[in-house]
């Protein structure tokens, strides 16, 4: 299966109550061949809006930060969200929300096939490393499971929130840059 045929079938996904309130649906963006893939929690009210996932001035902030490595949503990284509807108001996702929604992440990863996927934020890193990782103490540490390497960093947002927390992520993304350029990783 073609990542715009999931696209498709999951334009019509009404497994959660969260289809009733969104405005789109976010998928995914960013080169469909890329060894690295940016995972983040949900979208908000901006995604939701323009069906993009990180924009407005959280996806700006991630923009700039990657480009210090070289990296870009149009050249070398995926972006997608564990679910693909705007929970109201930004709250939390429920975690029956997640277990009726990751299915479509778990296909788009198995299309997109990257090496490395970063987990942006402390959902997505405890639904896809491990329920006990902290971001806040273990962000930068990589982890291997099943043949790929996870990583988890701050989410944009938290560092809007907190601008102290911006040198942190940022030394994340040189090592993610180190790490895949170690491993040959096809940037
Ligand atoms: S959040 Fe996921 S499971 Fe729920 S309706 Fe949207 S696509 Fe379907």
């Amino acid at each position: 299966m073609f990542l715009d045929e999931l696209k498709s079938e999951c334009d019509s996904c009404r497994r959660c109550e969260l289809c009733e309130s969104r405005n789109n649906i976010v998928f995914g963006v960013g080169n469909e061949n890329a060894d690295i893939m940016l995972i983040g929690e949900a979208p908000g009210e901006n995604e939701d809006m323009q069906g993009q996932p990180f924009v407005g001035r959280s996806g700006k902030l991630l923009d700039e930060m990657i480009g210090e490595y070289g990296l870009s949503r149009d050249k070398n990284i995926y972006i997608a969200n564990m679910l693909k509807c705007r929970p109201p108001k930004n709250r939390d996702p429920k975690p029956s929300e997640q277990n009726l929604c990751i299915e479509w992440l778990d296909r788009q990863i198995e299309i997109i096939d990257p090496k490395i996927i970063v987990c942006v934020g402390r959902i997505a890193a405890q639904k896809l490393i491990g329920k006990d990782f902290k971001v806040t103490k273990q962000h930068g540490e990589f982890i291997e499971i099943g043949g790929r390497l996870y990583t988890g960093t701050y989410h944009p947002a938290a560092i809007l929130r907190n601008i102290n927390n911006k040198p942190f992520a940022l030394d994340d993304w040189r090592k993610i840059r180190e790490t895949a350029e170690r491993n040959g990783l096809d940037l």
